[in-house]
């Protein structure tokens, strides 16, 4: 944020330091411009004010892993304020550095027989952005759905790879429980680091129902800060919570107030894409997705670039609701960490299986073992059906006989229907699958029973 150290994870450490990030006497910081940039992007795509002038502040607390002690980070007067993102409020964004990084040593690694921390400087001085929220999130799940959306919106922003495993996006979940119909926020913990979306939703269910058990019982929720470990499930208090007080924020003298330029703003916004939000949105109103399908797809950006190829491909005779529904069924089969792109099943080929069930070439039981059939081999759908003859059984000839066979198996069901039963129709309909191995379509079997019962 101030030096001109390379980004780095993974490298041997302390390879990548410099007399400012190391705190040496008499370095001086300097702003990296391209993170300021990044910020205002983010700010922007948040609909964010843009502070014209804004200032660094130096936090001080002693920690090993910041050679200063202090922290040079934005106080009152933040680069970004308000905005928000998807139904969530944003009450802030400012930019800070990144303090190093500590391994802690167990029994191998220990000198002259005791455990032992050591010190990585790579990651001090990352450039960090800090989004603060307004308490607009109500659940676990919602918080889990969230993220995700700020994660691709990030990542869509190309500020960050915002990867959780390598620490570039982190979470400090803040949590309060009131009574149903109060208005007024209880007191709040706050879980921090969470570094996983399952962990995120699973610590902040059992916060909730620890804070829930301790009202419940007459004693009061403690501000404070809490670890949850996720292999047990258990929360333990890190510290109690500190005021802005104890770190006595003062301006940071080696650095001039933050102007942002017209010209930058200008380049922030020429650099913002279709974000996933707007995505979402344009699925509903121009191509008629449901909601909940439209944010599936448009959340992570994959799904949604494989959703608009297929949509784009010669085969795409089907219409776009009917396409975006085979999605999930892709998903399910070829697991929800894959990009479908990578998958055997090329974005045509699942358009045209979209369109082989809308015009009933196959029965939608068939168009799911083809899909099974094209995630392992992948193919085109409409050759496989054709070679193996797993095209529909339709039609008043062929399907006719067979319901006819049906009912002449089946003379007590058929009487029951006939007298108004409609239950008794099930094993009619069974026996003509089962003949046509599962290739007719069950709603035009059913249509056609009734015609002959009741017209019988
Ligand atoms: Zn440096």
């Amino acid at each position: 944020m101030f030096c001109g150290c390379a980004l780095s994870f993974g490298d041997p450490p302390n390879v990548h330091t410099c007399p400012v990030c190391l705190a040496l006497p008499g370095a001086l910081p300097v702003v990296n411009e391209r993170a300021i940039e990044f910020g205002v992007r983010i700010g922007l795509a948040f609909d964010c004010e843009i502070a014209e002038r804004s200032l660094f502040h130096r936090k001080n607390y002693f920690y090993p892993d910041s050679p200063k002690a202090y922290q040079i980070s934005q106080y009152d007067v933040p680069l970004c304020r308000g905005g928000r993102l998807g139904e969530v409020r944003i009450h802030r964004i400012h930019l800070e550095e990144d303090a190093a990084k500590l391994n802690h040593i167990g029994a191998s690694g220990r000198i002259h027989g005791a455990d032992r921390s050591w010190v990585d400087f790579n990651r001090g001085g990352t450039p960090l952005v800090e989004i603060v929220t307004e308490p607009d999130i109500h659940s676990p799940e919602r918080a889990r759905e969230w993220l995700t959306l700020l994660r691709t919106t990030i990542r869509r922003l190309g500020v960050s790879d915002v990867d959780m495993s390598q620490g570039s996006l982190r979470c400090d979940a803040n949590v309060s429980v009131r009574p149903a119909g109060s208005m007024a926020l209880g007191i709040k913990t706050e879980l921090k680091n969470m570094n996983s979306f399952a962990f995120l939703e699973r610590g902040v269910k059992a916060e909730i129902e620890r804070q829930i058990t301790l009202l419940e019982a007459g004693r009061p929720v403690v501000q404070e800060t809490l670890h949850f470990d996720p292999a047990t499930g258990r929360l333990t208090p890190l510290r109690s919570k500190e005021e802005a007080h104890d770190y006595r924020y003062f301006p940071e003298p080696d650095l001039v107030p933050l102007l942002v330029s017209d010209e930058l703003l200008d380049a922030a916004r020429a650099a913002i894409p279709e974000l996933p939000a707007q995505r979402a949105a344009r699925f509903e109103r121009e191509l008629g997705l449901g909601p909940e399908r439209a944010r599936e797809l448009a959340f992570r950006t994959e799904l949604a670039d494989y959703f608009e190829s297929a949509l784009a491909s010669d085969g795409a005779q089907a219409d776009p609701v009917t396409i975006a529904n085979w999605i999930p069924a892709l998903v399910e089969r070829i697991g929800s960490d894959t990009d479908p792109a990578q998958s055997k099943v090329a974005p045509a080929s699942l358009a045209e299986l979209a369109a082989m069930v809308s015009a009933r070439e196959v029965s939608r039981d068939t168009a799911r073992d083809l899909l099974t059939r094209l995630v392992a081999d992948g193919g085109d759908p409409r050759e496989i059906a054709a070679r193996e003859e797993l095209g529909a059984v339709t039609g008043d000839d062929r399907l006719g006989e067979l319901v006819a066979q049906a009912i002449a198996a089946d003379p007590a069901a058929a009487d029951q229907v006939r007298a108004g039963n409609m239950k008794a129709i099930g094993p009619i309909v069974a026996h003509v699958m089962r003949e046509t191995k599962g290739r007719a379509d069950g709603r035009e079997v059913r249509r056609m029973l009734m015609e002959r019962l009741s017209s019988a």
